[in-house]
């Protein structure tokens, strides 16, 4: 353990190792496959980093960008380790040959390189010594991931060869099925796997709601210049490639010196723009998701999430990367109410073949935004972590509490969904609480249910916030059918509607969210 410690303190400089790490290392010195899930930032990389400095072998990574692996072997070689990387499209004789006879201590490789070597290079390796084989980002072995690459899909072939060489395989995504997937298709044998915490302490998570796009723009001008203050870097995730440009351009004219990257780009102007992000040339970064793997900058001190995301998993994934030298950094999400409980703008764009289960994920990132509660119980609740008291940092545990009894208009929303029948979007009951007699409400004769009209103090968007808590609460339900979202009231809610008024009804405290308090 010393050992370990000192060498980690030699070529690294850190004085103890963080959760997890050790336990990872000395299984790869055992010889053992792992399968390591932590967080983003938590320091996976370290994890194949040491080993070979202690075994003197080298070690091989896989992985997927060619910037990435650039960046990390420029940091390796200024530590003084022996680090080189290979690839299809740099072809580089010297490097190939001089890691053959065993000359590095780490040697990186994109997966297309791992898999077009020559079975000679490989055996001439392990002759020379190898002690790991690494797989980073190994979520792109799997199609339920967002980032597939079907080379990694070939990686396995690479046991017949290295039969006594450990894999570790490495990813932040936290799906079971990804996992699993990763497990089967690596073919792993036995491996030892790490689940680390998903809690990072040092993030805020925080949502702002507004109606519209614009209104946004000058909270995003003071969010982008407070935190790129000091050097810091901001990314700025938008949900189309349209929303991409336009902010884009919108900083630009402001005089923000901001970056770009989305799908539609080549790939050089993408790695460009990738660089020059990394490299602190620009602060800002507006993307889409496809900015996403790999982005191993230690230094962002905010992501801003402009519009609802399409999942929850990503959401935590992308707005992981901000904060990775573990600063206090900040995961603004900028909420569209418009957007709230809509599914259809989704599924016109969902190609995951599965889009129940797509749905259902983006409505519970959606159940986030309207909390009013703590935000990071919610995240570790949801990806199966006990969570203890509420955490002090994030928005909804800042804020003055605003906890009310809220039984009326629970009761009132609840049961007016459950007379309109459920056939119905969320505007519905709504209006029929605020007493519209627009067409649609006469044709039904919604306006003669008891309820009509007497929710007109309160404006729809409070409404819309209170659904949101009920629907965070468990009282209703969701169902999607051809992209159009029905409510329905839970067995909970149910309960609820029948002993209210009763003895045992006690009052329902909800906390309130900054919409309904404006
Ligand atoms: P991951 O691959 O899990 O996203 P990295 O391996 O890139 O995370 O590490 C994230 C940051 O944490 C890096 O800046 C790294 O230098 C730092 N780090 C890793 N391990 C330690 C440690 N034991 N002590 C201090 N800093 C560490
Ligand atoms: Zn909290």
């Amino acid at each position: 353990m010393l050992f370990l410690l000192l060498i980690s303190q030699k070529y690294f400089g850190y004085s103890h190792f963080r959760p997890y790490q050790k336990e990872v290392i000395e299984k790869v010195l055992q010889g053992r496959d792992c399968l390591v899930v932590m967080a983003t930032g938590s320091g996976k990389s370290l994890c194949y980093q040491i080993p070979p400095l202690i075994s003197k072998k080298t070690a091989v990574v896989v992985s997927p960008l060619l910037s990435l692996m650039q960046d990390q072997v420029m940091s390796l070689q200024q530590r003084g380790i022996k680090a080189e990387y290979l690839s299809s499209t740099q072809s580089n004789k010297s490097v190939s040959c001089n890691a053959e006879k065993g000359f590095y201590d780490i040697l990186y490789m994109t997966p297309e390189k791992a898999c077009s070597l020559s079975e000679s290079f490989w055996t001439n390796l392990l002759e020379a010594g190898i002690c790991l084989l690494a797989v980073d980002e190994a979520h792109c072995i799997s199609e339920w991931g967002h980032d597939f690459r079907k080379e990694y899909k070939q990686l396995h072939l690479l046991h017949d060869i290295l039969s006594n060489v450990p894999f570790v395989a490495l990813t932040a995504t936290v799906t079971e099925k990804v996992r699993n997937d990763i497990v089967c298709s690596l073919k792993l044998r036995e491996p030892q796997i790490t689940i680390g915490s998903f809690d990072r302490t040092n993030l805020f998570y925080g949502v702002k709601s507004s109606n519209r796009f614009v209104s946004f723009l000058d909270e995003l001008i003071t969010d982008v210049l407070k935190y790129t203050v000091n050097a810091g870097s901001t990314i700025i995730y938008c949900t189309t490639i349209k929303d991409t440009e336009q902010i884009h351009e919108f900083l630009r004219n402001t005089g923000i010196e901001a970056g770009i990257y989305h799908g539609q780009m080549g790939s050089k102007a993408r790695e460009e723009s990738h660089r020059s992000f990394i490299r602190d040339e620009t602060h800002v970064m507006v993307a889409t998701i496809a900015f996403g793997v790999g982005i191993d900058k230690p230094d962002v001190r905010c992501v801003i999430h402009f519009g609802c995301p399409k999942s929850f998993e990503s959401y935590y994934q992308e707005s992981g990367r901000c904060g990775r030298d573990g600063l206090p950094s900040i995961c603004w999400l900028y909420f569209f109410r418009g957007d709230f409980l809509r599914a259809d703008f989704y599924c016109l764009e969902a190609q995951c073949g599965n889009q129940r289960k797509a749905v259902e994920s983006f409505m519970v990132a959606q159940k986030y935004c309207a909390l009013g509660t703590c935000r990071r119980n919610f995240l570790l609740e949801y990806f199966g972590e006990k969570s203890a008291s509420a955490c002090g940092n994030c928005d909804n545990c800042t804020r003055p509490k605003r906890e009310r009894d809220l039984s009326r208009e629970s009761f009132l929303l609840l049961s007016c969904i459950k007379l309109c029948g459920g056939n119905f979007g969320f505007n519905m009951p709504i209006d029929v609480l605020r007493g519209s007699r627009a067409k649609k409400i006469k044709i039904n004769k919604f306006d003669k249910l008891p309820m009509h009209g007497l929710g007109k103090d309160n404006s729809s968007n409070w409404w819309k916030a209170l659904g949101g808590l009920l629907l965070a609460n468990g009282m209703m339900l969701t169902d999607v059918l051809y992209c159009i979202i029905f409510f329905s009231v839970s067995p909970d809610g149910v309960q609820f509607l029948c002993t209210s008024n009763t003895a045992q009804q006690k009052p329902l405290m909800l906390a309130m969210t900054t919409e309904m308090i404006e």
